[in-house]
């Protein structure tokens, strides 16, 4: 089942990039890592001395002795009481922006992307091809394999769709020539409230056969147990979730086991899930907090609005430990930026989390560094040992018997290079907001809106919701603005609305902290209506909260607390508009304020 040519090819990668760094002119001066307690990958060596040269491990050697073929000029860290490791890989992620940046500042040297835009990946691997890249994690990615509609397409990023059975093999191949490392597919009927359109089961050993005509690994998104046994029938090579609905069991354990299929359970989502608050908790870590930008905090500050169900995460993480009793590999991935979760910190919840699901620390620490690099045959990584890349992180105390020690970061280096942690610091000097009315509408015109105010619709993002606004008057309190659209397909989060910025331009905070709540008074048409607020900690995906209107005029409070993710520290802008679903719509909204 695992691509034998694709191992070979790896090794032969492996033992040219330990070559070059001895075929130098000039040999680089070497970093001599002395007297930590070293996790190899595989084992624990109580005390040991790495040196490292150039992009690559050069020796491990028991004991505090430096090695003469080390150089005088050495530099040497020493690592009496902290623990050396591979630097860590996150084996779930989805990345945008500066994903890679984030992740490595919390130590995490590789992630294993599960959908982006693949130009974006593409251009990300042509720059890791070229050599090394110390600034940020190395990333390989999946091809994204889903059908129109389904669940993947609503994030944004244009993605191609297998509609058709027929084209499974070409649709691959187009996956493969656009630089996919393994093939991510996407199997999710949704739930009874929201089902999604997704593959007919008789789809899915076709897609791992054309997955692995090409030696690329076939892994699957599902979220239930019956989904996950027949993933497992048709080949799968890995699930990138842990199944969390439907009765699991001793059954497809052993249906897992049998197959040979690693796990990848993405504990540190599905807490969001189960809604135990993980996300908040990892964020107010005094070893996570200083290097979070506002946007992971936000990120780790988001919800999916469930009720706590502290029941189905002991389900998930028993489920886990049964996986991973029978012998089922399992593998760290945070699901970042998922709600609850951010990169790179992520990383140190879901060690914890395995933990609880029965892993030892050292079982933990193996399924973000040896785990993925076996599974997923990424030879170079994920060990110390010589000849393989120096991705490496040292930790104060003892990993190996406490897993969140990982979280005590004193040194970084990707491709050899020491990599300098980035500290976010306060946002300070930003313009207070004080408790102001955004509008009464009463210098309206038919045709304009007021300054600060402008129509905002999902064509921002490619969609086709359309929106016309205009004045109407109101007995005895003068104007108000009326809101009418049309909710179109076209994109997953449709919306249609008008949007009033805070500060000067778009994207241009300011500090509401003072601010407890929009309000605003309201008239429509029974339906529930959906309110945004855009901010900093929210980087591109605003929060939403809705509220309901009906014929009669009514005052709408909307707390600031209610848009999960919000530092209103940072906010730029709020939303008012149409429902979510699709059809016509009309509102009225008068005297928009925030409230103290
Ligand atoms: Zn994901």
């Amino acid at each position: 089942m695992k691509p034998a040519l694709l191992r070979l090819l790896r090794i032969a990668a492996v033992a040219v990039s330990g070559l070059t760094a001895f075929a130098g002119v000039a040999l680089a001066q070497a970093t001599v890592i002395q007297g930590a307690r070293v996790f190899t990958g595989d084992e624990v060596l109580p005390t040991a001395t790495v040196v490292v040269r150039g992009r690559t491990i050069e020796s491990v050697t028991l004991g505090t002795d430096i090695p003469a073929a080390a150089g005088a000029e050495a530099a040497v860290v020493d690592g009496a009481g902290m623990t050396l490791l591979p630097g860590l890989i996150d084996s779930h992620t989805h990345n945008f922006g500066p994903a890679l940046e984030q992740a490595l500042n919390f130590g995490v040297t590789t992630v294993l992307d599960m959908l982006t835009a693949e130009a974006m990946a593409a251009q990300w691997r042509r720059q890791q091809a070229a050599g090394a890249v110390p600034g940020r994690a190395d990333i390989l990615a999946g091809g994204p394999v889903t059908v129109a509609g389904g669940h993947g397409t609503q994030f944004g990023v244009a993605l191609p769709t297998l509609d058709d059975p027929e084209q499974t093999e070409a649709f691959i191949a187009d996956r493969v020539a656009a630089g996919a490392d393994f093939i991510k597919v996407i199997y999710e009927a949704g739930t009874a409230g929201r089902p999604l359109p997704t593959f007919a089961v008789s789809t899915l050993p076709r897609i791992v056969a054309a997955a692995h005509s090409h030696d690329l690994l076939a892994v699957f998104h599902i979220s239930t147990a019956e989904a996950a046994g027949e993933v497992i029938a048709a080949d799968a090579d890995g699930l990138v979730h842990m199944y969390f609905e439907g009765a699991g069991g001793a059954e497809i354990v052993e249906a897992a086991r049998e197959a040979g299929i690693f796990v990848v359970p993405t504990l540190a989502v599905l807490e969001t899930i189960a809604a135990t608050g993980g996300g908040p908790e990892l964020a107010a870590d005094p070893l996570i907090a200083p290097f979070l930008t506002p946007e992971q905090r936000g990120g780790l500050g988001r919800d999916f609005g469930r009720e706590p169900d502290p029941e189905l995460m002991a389900n998930i993480l028993a489920d886990v430990g049964a996986l991973h009793a029978s012998g089922v590999p399992i593998l760290a991935g945070s699901d970042a930026p998922n709600p609850g979760t951010t990169h790179g910190a992520s990383v140190h919840r879901e060690l914890e989390l395995l933990v609880r699901a029965g892993l030892t620390p050292v079982e933990a620490l193996r399924a973000a560094t040896a785990a993925p690099v076996d599974a997923f045959d990424l030879g170079d990584r994920g060990r110390i040992a010589p000849g393989l890349k120096a991705d490496l992180i040292l930790v104060r105390g003892d990993a190996t018997a406490d897993v969140r020690a990982t979280r005590d970061i004193a040194a970084i280096w990707k491709d050899g290079s020491r990599f300098e942690r980035t500290k976010a610091g306060p946002t300070t000097g930003r313009p207070r907001l004080e408790p102001t009315l955004l509008s009464d509408f009463e210098d309206l015109t038919a045709r304009t809106l007021p300054p600060k105010w402008s129509h905002s619709t999902d064509a921002f993002a490619g969609g086709k919701s359309t929106v016309t606004t205009g004045a109407v008057s109101r007995d005895r309190s003068g104007n108000a603005l009326r809101i009418e659209g049309e909710i179109k397909e076209g994109f997953a989060f449709p919306w249609s609305g008008v949007m009033v910025l805070l500060g000067a331009r778009f994207n241009d905070p300011v500090d509401a902290g003072g601010i407890r709540a929009l309000a605003f008074d309201a008239r429509g048409e029974g339906a529930t209506y959906q309110a945004m607020a855009f901010a900093e900690s929210l980087g591109m995906q605003p929060a939403a909260a809705s509220f309901e209107a009906g014929e009669e005029w009514v005052r709408i409070e909307i707390p600031l607390s209610s848009f999960s993710g919000l530092e209103p520290s940072g906010a730029w802008a709020f939303f008012i508009g149409g429902p979510t679903q699709l059809g016509a719509f009309w509102i009225e909204i008068d005297n928009v304020e925030l409230v103290e």
